[in-house]
């Protein structure tokens, strides 16, 4: 069986992350979203908040499911009994990074491989940064998230406001 993870921190996933689950989902026998609890990073939604949104975003597709891990992305993927790993690449500036977290990953674990998908074009320029920087000022991101998604960032911003008030 052919099973493949596709880690990230998701926070918050978006049509970017989304058309790449559906596409390598399209690949592979079962694909595990990966969401990594990384404690070096402040996130806007803890790690349950962002599994439970992609449960929601992707309960329509039979063969995803999605899975919170810490610490080594090849320890991650040796539990899962995953050979691959997909990663997103939207321009040239993701590439470097990608290509050493790769080429590293393979020197740990020359069993694991990482399969890279080229953005869609519509996507190319999407981040979950981006997203919240846009709800942070009020904007509309219905276009970059989808609607269970938008609710939430907008709970949270509102939330924010109150304490800030
Ligand atoms: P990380 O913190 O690991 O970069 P992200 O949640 O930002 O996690 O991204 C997870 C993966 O999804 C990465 O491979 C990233 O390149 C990819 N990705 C993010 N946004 C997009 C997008 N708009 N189109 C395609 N791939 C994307």
């Amino acid at each position: 069986m052919a099973r493949a993870i596709y880690p990230g921190s998701f926070d918050p996933v978006t049509y970017g992350h989304l058309d790449i689950i559906v596409r390598s989902s399209a690949l592979v026998d079962e694909l595990i979203v990966g969401v990594l609890n990384n404690n070096a990073k402040t996130p806007l939604f803890s790690v349950e908040e962002r599994v439970k949104m992609l449960e929601e975003a992707t309960g329509n597709i039979s063969n995803v499911k999605v899975i919170p891990f810490e610490g080594l992305l090849i320890d991650f993927a040796e539990k899962m009994d995953a050979g691959m790993v997909v990663r997103g690449l939207r321009a040239i500036t993701d590439f470097e990074n990608e290509l050493k977290m790769a080429q590293t990953n393979h020197k740990l674990s020359p069993k694991v491989e990482t399969v890279f998908l080229t953005t869609s074009l519509e996507h190319a320029y999407l981040s979950s940064t981006v997203v919240k920087e846009v709800a942070c000022f009020g904007g509309d991101i219905s276009q970059f998230v989808p609607e269970n998604v938008e609710r939430k960032i907008q709970e949270k911003m509102s939330k924010k406001e109150s304490v800030h008030q």
